[in-house]
């Protein structure tokens, strides 16, 4: 992994020392490079994995002339000519599976099942539907066309062609069609390692007593079920304390042990100077102040030639940042070679919303159908960034453009369906 360019510099600054998203993602984005490692595995674990190598078809699919349809082959010309009927002699009857070796006489068909092979002098089936049948002979009109109902062998896909682009994630039809070809296996990009830790001295193991001043650590599970969803090897080394050195150690061992380092808290002002040291010292480290609302404060660095992101402490902040920052990032190390599409909605908004222009919000929303059949938003109530009971009511973030004042009711504003990112 090389890092370059990581440092924020003046033309990427606002005035008042922020930066936008798209400014805070693009430094990022340009402080990655995709991993190049790789494992082969078999076809049936390869869901959710991106391809590394391109996926070249060993056969013609399909590898034989097949029938679309049920029903009887013949030769073509000898269907009869417009207003006429012809009469035919069911010679054999072909299924999926075993193909028919004798010959196809003028004057005769062959009842033919969906996918069974065509025999050697057929070049047209007539469906079930359009014939009539008296015994072992059949009947038909003259609607039918020469070559009808027949698929060609190498229609879909030729021997040689490519049929699947490295670096794409690997959907249940995409298996499918690897399948088709007979590839049992393939090659994948390894998962990257994502060593994670919670700091401060106020943030209790799960179990522990309550105790005053105290809370539990959500972040590192929503980061944990969110890095997994997005395809991570995790590196769980729990609760830091607000120690230099156990700070220090612990971005030790993250770096000998993973690809990416994950934290969440410690990088509000002040707050930061362990982790400041520890990074200068052996690696590369900013602290941005980005446009958004909720999470303000991110660090972003390498220690060593593992990627450093520390996300803000509050648990929405944390939610937020990792969504429009780190998916994008590790996704460019994990070698996807084009962003998902989730797609955004325009709705309207069932009520007002206070913002002043100048910072992105990501407000946290229910997208919920009316009775005319349109979608609207509204939010969940109180908004504050430590409020996780607020995120996990919602469905959908409302994005609320960085230029934009307050919203009126009833006024289409951008959501992003939590569907995709968190479900
Ligand atoms: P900090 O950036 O460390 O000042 O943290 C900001 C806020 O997020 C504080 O209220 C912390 O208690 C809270 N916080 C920090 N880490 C965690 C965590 N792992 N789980 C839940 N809340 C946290
Ligand atoms: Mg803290």
């Amino acid at each position: 992994m090389n890092m370059i360019n990581s440092q924020a510099n003046c033309n990427d600054v606002n005035e008042d020392g922020t930066l936008t998203v798209d400014q805070a993602l693009n430094n990022m984005l340009n402080a990655v490079t995709e991993s190049k490692a790789t494992e082969h595995i078999p076809l049936i674990d390869a869901y959710d994995r991106i391809l590394a190598r391109s996926i070249i078809s060993p056969i013609d699919v399909p590898a034989h002339r097949n029938s679309a349809v049920d029903g009887y082959a013949l030769r073509g010309k000898d269907l009869p000519i417009d207003g006429e009927f012809l009469s035919l002699k069911v010679a054999a009857r072909v299924v999926a599976g075993h193909p028919y070796h004798g010959s196809l006489k003028s004057g005769e068909a062959i009842q033919i099942m969906t996918g069974a092979e065509m025999p050697a002098q057929a070049d047209t089936v007539v469906m079930l539907e359009h014939i009539e049948k008296n015994h072992d002979a059949i009947r038909l009109d003259s609607r039918h066309k020469k070559g009808q109902n027949v698929r060609q062998a190498g229609e879909d896909m030729q021997q040689g062609q490519t049929v699947l682009n490295a670096g794409i994630k690997l959907t249940p039809p995409q298996i499918g069609l690897i399948a088709s070809l007979g590839l049992s296996d393939v090659h994948v990009k390894r998962k990257p390692t994502i060593a994670i830790f919670s700091t401060g001295d106020e943030i209790l193991n799960l179990g522990d007593k309550p105790q005053q001043g105290c809370i539990y650590d959500s972040n590192r599970y929503s980061l944990i079920s969110a890095l997994k969803k997005l395809g991570c090897e995790i590196l769980d080394m729990g609760i830091i304390p607000d120690d230099p050195d156990k700070i220090e150690t612990a971005f030790l061992v993250a770096a000998d042990n993973a690809d990416v380092i994950f934290t969440s808290g410690g990088v509000s002002v002040g707050d930061a100077d362990y982790t400041k040291q520890v990074l200068a010292k052996r690696g590369h480290i900013n602290f941005w102040k980005v446009a958004i609302k909720p999470g303000r404060p991110i660090a972003f660095g390498h220690l060593n030639d593992t990627l450093f992101f520390g996300l803000p402490g509050n648990p929405v902040a944390v939610m937020v940042t990792f969504y429009l920052f780190a998916v994008p990032t590790i996704q460019k190390l994990m070698g996807l070679s084009a962003p998902l599409i989730n797609p955004q909605l325009k709705v309207r908004c069932s009520h007002p919303i206070r913002k002043l222009a100048g910072r992105t919000e990501f407000q946290r929303g229910i997208l919920s159908l009316t009775g005319t059949g349109e979608y609207e938003v509204c939010t969940t109530g109180q908004q504050g960034s430590g409020v996780l009971r607020s995120m996990s009511e919602a469905n959908a973030f409302i994005i609320l453009e960085h230029d934009r004042g307050a919203i009126s009711t009833g006024e289409f504003v951008t959501v992003q369906a939590f569907n995709g990112l968190f479900q």
